[in-house]
């Protein structure tokens, strides 16, 4: 068998309709593979101030020296300069990609160029063609064009299948990429640069091996991290309800966001819950290639194609975020319903966090009179009252149906600025804002975070360690930046999160030992501080300025767990932030 090399480097100019590969040794020696690697790749491909819809934006995907080998090395990286913030693009996804961009052959495929007409890439080991995706192009729904493709391509049970919706095609600025049905590259709009590319999908299979340089202790260190995983609580927690256990807990202390975070308690949680999903709807539970956990939670739901007529049933992926976005910010108390506008926003291929983020914020609009029945084509949004009001508005968002539409396609705060309600418009550094108002620690780690995510540094798991016990600010921040640096390192490796802690750092050396990787925990700690340094030189390199980002009103008049948040004790714990990550000097001219 060919063995794959984690240091080729597969380059796709999509303009041309040629490829190279190279070998980046160079690379993955130093920045191990996925984030760190991906950011080094941008850094290198992406030229300064680039339109994100111009060919020159590159599309990098970037798997680590874990993949293929050890439980839950099962994520995918991919770094693009983002259409939404205009500054680091970064989003993780699992499914089959990442073993099979190993198994090909990669540790990371880099693509340039665009395409006059739609098309795909399809990569067998080393045969790599651009095909015509025409036929695809316009199709209603993301899951269509997988069944499609998993017709006319090889690779069948080793493949991954990613594909935009019609919302990628229309460059929603916060367009996904399906992966596998029901994962995604979900957030800052990966799914739009496919679009401005003409790139519908990618499908890639291999059937190469990976080295092990010492076979026997791999196989004990294998056992030793299967074994923790598999008979400790991680498995229970995210195998048996998933992340959809969150709403009720979060609920319960307050923390839950509520009808455009008006509220943080839902008096419908208990019907959207994790625990009513998995009475009622859940048929099956399914996991990443390589993961042993399975928190893929898929419900199933029975729905008719018109009164008096025949029935369809639709599988449905559910887990905390959807829930949140799209059920209580939106006051939607009914499972069916929300799980029929999920479907929706899935076959679109739209952000669920986005959309629903942004269809909360049309409602508050379109109530204070800010946009009316002209704006919304008709369509009056009110909290929940009519599942299919918001099923309508996704479909408007995704097709950019007309003027309001289409801002609300590029961003909350775009259609904020344009119609007014910025106090209302829920963005972080021009992200929309994740489900979490636990306290100052989410939404600083939502701040300052490379991609405004809850998984930069998952400030809200520091905010309920400051529910059971006090603790200072500069403590909360220490640990957001602590936490942002041990991320780095998983995600160069590429481990899923969910298994962060069976993988400390001590777990980490001796996983790479085998492989003929030494390093120890300082080392690795360091080089996450490196990519945290190297991110937040990109972001500044676009424009990005963490002094002057707007914070909304609705932040700080919505009380948290912790009490109401200040403005200027949050910009001061930004300025911690800055300085306990040594980023004084990446930002020092815009102090
Ligand atoms: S825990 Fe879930 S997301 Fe993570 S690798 Fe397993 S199935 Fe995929």
């Amino acid at each position: 068998m060919i063995n794959s090399s984690l240091y080729n480097v597969l380059y796709i100019d999509l303009t041309e309709r040629k490829y190279e590969v190279q070998e980046r040794r160079d690379l993955f020696e130093k920045y191990l593979g996925g984030a760190g690697v991906a950011v080094k790749l941008l850094e290198e491909e992406c030229p300064k101030g680039v339109d994100p819809f111009s060919p020159d934006n590159p599309i990098i995907l970037a798997v680590g020296p874990l993949t293929g080998l050890y439980p839950l090395a099962s994520k995918t990286v991919a770094m693009f300069k983002s259409p939404l913030t205009g500054n680091l693009g970064e989003s993780h996804a699992g499914g089959r990609s990442a073993v099979a961009i190993r198994l090909a052959g990669y540790g990371a495929i880099v693509i340039k160029g665009s395409s006059r007409t739609p098309v795909y890439i399809s990569i067998f080991n080393d045969q790599v063609r651009i095909k015509d995706a025409t036929t695809l192009w316009g199709m209603r729904s993301s899951y269509a064009v997988g069944r499609v493709l998993r017709e006319i391509e090889p690779g069948a049970g080793k493949r991954t299948i990613m594909r935009i919706g019609i919302a990628g095609e229309n460059l929603v600025r916060y367009a996904n990429v399906v992966v596998e049905s029901y994962r995604h590259f979900g957030r800052l709009g990966l799914g739009a640069v496919f679009g401005s590319k003409k790139l519908k999908a990618i499908v890639i299979a291999g059937t190469r091996g990976v080295k092990v340089y010492d076979l026997k202790a791999y196989m004990k260190v294998y056992e030793e991290i299967f074994r923790s995983i598999t008979e400790t609580g991680v498995m229970s927690k995210y195998h048996v309800l998933g992340t959809a256990e969150n709403v009720l807990p979060l609920n319960a202390m307050g923390a839950l966001p509520t009808r455009n975070l008006m509220q943080t308690r839902f008096e419908l949680a208990e019907n959207i819950s994790g625990e009513t999903l998995a009475e009622k709807y859940l048929v099956r539970k399914i996991a990443c290639t390589h993961c042993p956990i399975g928190c893929i939670h898929l419900a199933s739901l029975r729905i008719a194609f018109a009164p008096g007529y025949e029935y369809e049933t639709l599988v449905i992926p559910y887990d905390y975020e959807p829930i949140y976005s799209l059920g209580s910010m939106l006051g939607i108390g009914s499972a069916e319903g929300l799980l029929r506008l999920i479907e929706k926003v899935e076959g679109l291929g739209l952000d669920a966090i986005s959309v629903g983020v942004a269809m909360a914020w049309a409602t508050e609009a379109y109530q204070r009179g800010l946009v009316t029945d002209k704006e919304t084509m008709g369509l009056r949004p009110n909290w929940g009252e009519d599942v299919e009001v918001y099923i309508r508005m996704a479909e408007k968002i995704a097709r950019r149906a007309n003027e309001f539409y289409s801002a609300l396609a590029d961003g909350v705060e775009v259609a904020a600025s344009k119609y007014g309600g910025l106090d209302f418009a829920l963005t972080c550094g021009g992200n929309e804002v994740p489900g979490y108002h636990t306290g100052p620690a989410a939404i600083v780690g939502f701040l300052t975070g490379p991609r405004h995510s809850h998984l930069d540094s998952a400030g809200y798991s520091i905010d309920q360690k400051a529910l059971r016990g006090p603790m200072i600010e500069e403590e909360m921040v220490k640990q957001i930046v602590e936490e942002e640096k041990f991320r780095n390192v998983l995600t160069s490796l590429v481990i899923c999160l969910f298994a962060r802690g069976e993988y400390k750092l001590e777990k980490v050396v001796r996983a790479l030992e085998p492989l003929g990787i030494r390093t120890s925990p300082e080392e690795l700690m360091k080089l996450g501080a490196e990519i945290q340094r190297a991110k937040a030189s990109f972001k500044a390199r676009e424009g990005f300025n963490p002094y002057n980002m707007r914070i909304a009103k609705r932040f700080l008049e919505t009380p948290t767990p912790l009490g109401k948040l200040s403005e200027e004790r949050l910009r001061d714990m930004i300025r911690m932030y800055i300085e306990m990550a040594g980023l004084k000097s990446v930002y020092a001219t815009l102090d």
